[in-house]
C-alpha cells in the first residue's frame, strides 16, 4: 500500500514541474539565445535529476552546435535566476531539476543511484514543530535519504 502511495505523488510532483523555463528566463529578462532555449527546453523536458554532462548529451542531440561549456554557463545562470535547484547527492558531481511548484523530497537508493522523489506530510509538520519549539518559523528544508532496498541491509555495512 505503502509503494502505491509513493507512485501517485510521485506523479503529481512531476507533472507538477512542467512549467515553462523559457517563459520564466523572458519574464526575468534573461536574454535568450538559440542555444540557451534549447536547455531550457531539455531542462523543462526532464522528469529526472540530469548533471551537466549528461544535460550537454540531451542538448547535442538536438543542436550539435552547443558546448559542454555553454551548459555549464547556461545552468549556472539559471541557478542564480531562482529558476532551476541544484542538488549534491554525494556523488561529487551537482545534478539539477527545475523548481518544482510542489515542494518534495528526495530518496537516494545507494546500489544504484537512483533518485525518488517523495513528499510525506507527516515529515514537513515534524519539521516545521522542531523549528518551532527552537524558537524559528520555517522557511525551507532541504531533506536526502540515502538507502538501500530492504533485505540488502547487511552489505550496506560499508
Ligand atoms: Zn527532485
Amino acid at each position: 500500500m505503502d509503494g502505491q502511495q509513493t507512485t501517485s505523488q510521485r506523479s503529481i510532483v512531476t507533472t507538477a514541474k512542467k512549467s515553462d523555463i523559457e517563459a520564466q528566463c523572458e519574464a526575468k529578462g534573461m536574454r535568450m539565445t538559440e542555444q540557451r532555449r534549447v536547455i531550457a527546453r531539455v531542462l523543462a523536458a526532464a522528469d529526472d535529476h540530469p548533471d551537466v554532462e549528461e544535460l550537454y548529451r540531451r542538448c547535442a542531440e538536438v543542436d550539435d552546435r552547443i558546448s559542454i561549456s555553454t551548459v555549464y554557463r547556461t545552468v549556472r545562470l539559471l541557478e542564480d535566476a531562482g529558476i532551476i535547484e541544484r542538488h549534491d547527492f554525494r556523488e561529487g558531481r551537482a545534478r539539477y531539476e527545475q523548481i518544482p511548484d510542489t515542494h518534495h523530497d528526495h530518496l537516494i537508493n545507494l546500489r544504484t543511484g537512483e533518485v525518488i522523489e517523495f513528499s510525506s506530510e507527516e515529515i514537513e509538520e515534524l519539521q516545521a514543530k522542531v523549528a518551532r519549539r527552537l524558537g524559528y518559523r520555517l522557511v525551507d528544508h532541504r531533506l536526502e535519504l540515502y538507502a538501500v532496498p530492504l533485505g540488502d541491509s547487511d552489505k550496506a555495512k560499508n
